[in-house]
């Protein structure tokens, strides 16, 4: 049996005994926070319970790192339909120590979709058209950097209410604690 086999037949048997049941929930956000973290695979249940937000409470955007990389692209496009349309009021920025993307340069990650049979052609290819690996592919060297990055991309976003709090935490992967680096009520006080 694959994977998908493996969830198609567990879906099936979800949805007949109607186990989405305690799920109901709507659109908007009851907490009306939009939380920003990283993909991490230890964060998938982890974090709701650590910061008590169950179905229904938030909006949860996920990337490599809970980074924005760009001010007009799809992070700050969610966030924006998420202020503007979907009622969310406050902003939460979660890193976490010992993300996968503490030190990542694009050297690493282009070795490897050559050893994966990307040609250096495509590579070069793609450089001479104007793609900045270097950028796009970076991480950070602290969690913490790329937390306060990421919240000043947010608090500084022209389309963004300027009294908007977007706060800044890290989480433990292992225990779940939160460490508060910015609080974005003191932001917006000054
Ligand atoms: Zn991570």
């Amino acid at each position: 049996m694959t994977l998908l086999d493996e969830i198609l037949a567990f879906n099936a048997s979800f949805v007949r005994d109607r186990q989405y049941e305690p799920f109901k929930t709507d659109t908007l956000p009851n907490k009306k926070l939009l939380i920003l973290t990283c993909m991490d695979s230890r964060l998938v249940e982890l974090l709701p319970h650590a910061m008590n937000v169950r179905n229904g409470d938030v909006k949860i955007l996920k990337n490599a790192g809970a980074l924005v990389t760009h001010p007009f692209g799809s992070v700050m496009r969610s966030i924006i339909v998420g202020v503007y349309k979907l009622n969310v009021q406050e902003i939460a920025v979660v890193g976490h120590h010992d993300c996968g993307v503490t030190g990542l340069h694009s050297a690493e990650i282009l070795d490897k979709a050559m050893a994966h049979g990307i040609s250096e052609v495509t590579l070069s290819t793609l450089k001479n058209a104007g793609i900045d690996f270097e950028n796009w592919l970076r991480g950070f060297d602290r969690a913490e950097d790329g937390v306060r990055q990421s919240v000043d991309m947010i608090r500084r976003h022209p389309l963004l209410p300027p009294r908007l709090p977007v706060h800044g935490l890290i989480i433990s992967p292992a225990t779940g604690k939160l460490d508060l680096i910015i609080s974005g009520y003191e932001t917006v006080k000054k």
